[in-house]
């Protein structure tokens, strides 16, 4: 019988966002990545830091669990329109996060522009290409 893990999703990045800074915090980016670090998947990019709310970030979806992933909606309070995407990952019984992608602005989360498969996040919808290129399990 597969274990069950204590604390949901949703729990965990709870306790993420919680710490995240704003866009108009000066942070130390460097203590910030070392105090997030339990948190972190292996192989997170940093690049996620940078996705940073002008308000406050809140989660307001359900968790959307698929096998070891699960794929969570967080919005900014400023900029509700727009929601991001974190995934985390299940590994030993707790949940990590693996990715922090804002969706993307110029196919609004489609991946389609017009009749090609967007180039600005590589047709995922989030994020941008150049920071998940490694990454191709959207
Ligand atoms: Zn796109």
């Amino acid at each position: 019988m597969a274990e069950k893990p204590g604390r949901t999703p949703s729990d965990v990045l709870r306790e993420i966002l919680a710490d995240w800074p704003k866009k108009s915090d000066s942070v130390d980016m460097d203590a910030f990545k070392l105090r997030l670090a339990p948190y972190l998947a292996a192989g997170f990019n940093s690049s996620g830091f940078s996705n940073r709310p002008f308000g406050e970030f809140s989660i307001l979806s359900n968790e959307l669990v698929v096998g070891d992933t699960a794929k969570i909606l967080v919005y900014d309070s400023a900029d509700p329109q727009y929601p991001n995407l974190a995934v985390l990952s299940l590994s030993h019984g707790k949940w990590y996060l693996k990715k922090f992608l804002f969706q993307c602005a110029s196919c609004f989360g489609t991946g389609v522009l017009g009749t090609d498969p967007c180039d600005t996040c590589g047709a995922t919808g989030w994020g941008l290409i150049n920071w998940s290129r490694h990454e191709t399990d959207l």
